[in-house]
């Protein structure tokens, strides 16, 4: 399953030339609003046909990526599923098309090379250094080392 959702980050971060998951979305033509949203961070929805993502307008400049990219990553691996980003809780989750959309994100937003350049620090510095949380920072580092996850 890592390695499958590796290719698949990958095959759009060479297809956009970027790992923003912003550019990956309007490039997809996916659709995406930013507005109050009360208690989850965001969501994905399959409405009409379109590929919606909606983020919480309140979020940080990194939550705002991580959640952007766990919803670009349902939009692409699990077009017709709702989801809805729960903070402290999503990450979480060990649900197999949560954890896949997590994946996702991981891969897209840190490179093997960020990893690589900084293999002596725990996950807590990783995490600090680079801003996301440490769910993320292990979910990463479990697929560098290619080990499978379930
Ligand atoms: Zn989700």
């Amino acid at each position: 399953m890592n390695k499958a959702i590796k290719k698949i980050a990958n095959h759009y971060i060479e297809k956009c030339g970027s790992r923003d998951p912003f550019e990956i979305a309007e490039y997809l033509n996916i659709q995406l609003q930013i507005g109050p949203l009360g208690t989850p961070c965001g969501s994905y929805l399959f409405l009409k046909n379109h590929r919606c993502i909606f983020l919480n307008e309140d979020l940080s400049e990194n939550e705002m990526k991580l959640v952007m990219s766990h919803e670009l990553g349902h939009a692409i691996l699990h077009r017709k599923l709702n989801c809805y980003f729960i903070r402290n809780k999503t990450l979480l989750l060990n649900s197999k098309i949560e954890l896949e959309a997590n994946l996702f994100a991981a891969e897209l937003l840190i490179p093997d090379h960020t990893i690589l350049d900084h293999y002596t620090l725990t996950i807590s510095q990783l995490s600090r250094l680079l801003g996301y949380e440490e769910a993320i920072i292990k979910l990463r580092l479990a697929s560098l080392n290619g080990s499978e996850l379930t």
